[in-house]
């Protein structure tokens, strides 16, 4: 009698395999995400974060664009020069040392791009369907 094919044994391992896969693994999710209440753009004097339902205006920092599907960057006391275009997103995105030589500075104003689309602000602006940008929350990953 030799124990390796013993089929209680086997019987023993699988069922030790299936207690790990089993259903009481999906009760422990490692963080959940959400999104923001309504979705805002914002200058540097706004708080970055997730929009709450209730609270002071802050602006989405996990912003993505469903046209090209890339996370939206920011930065901070940025603009965008008047001559950018279309390609040069394409071509330069997301290096910020690439993306530079298109940047001005310009204090309290924050440049937006992802791989299509680009803007840059200093007041608030809440994007929805009306929006020139497809860009959306990502949610937020909370406690
Ligand atoms: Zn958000
Ligand atoms: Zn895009």
């Amino acid at each position: 009698m030799n124990g390796r094919n013993n089929p209680r044994a086997v019987a023993a391992a699988e069922a030790a395999v299936q207690k790990l896969a089993g259903p009481s693994r999906k009760s422990s999710v490692i963080g959940s995400k959400q999104k923001c209440t309504g979705v805002f753009i914002g200058g540097t004097s706004f708080v970055r974060g997730r929009m709450g339902a209730v609270g002071s205006l802050t602006c989405c920092d996990a912003l993505r664009c469903t046209k090209c599907d890339f996370r939206v960057e920011q930065f901070h006391n940025r603009d965008w020069s008047d001559d950018v275009d279309y390609l040069f997103f394409r071509n330069n995105f997301p290096t910020e040392a690439k993306l530079a030589a298109k940047m001005r500075a310009r204090p309290g104003s924050v440049a937006y791009c992802c791989q299509c689309s680009w803007m840059s602000t200093v007041e608030e602006s809440k994007l929805d369907f009306s929006s020139d940008v497809r860009w959306v929350c990502a949610g937020h990953l909370t406690e």
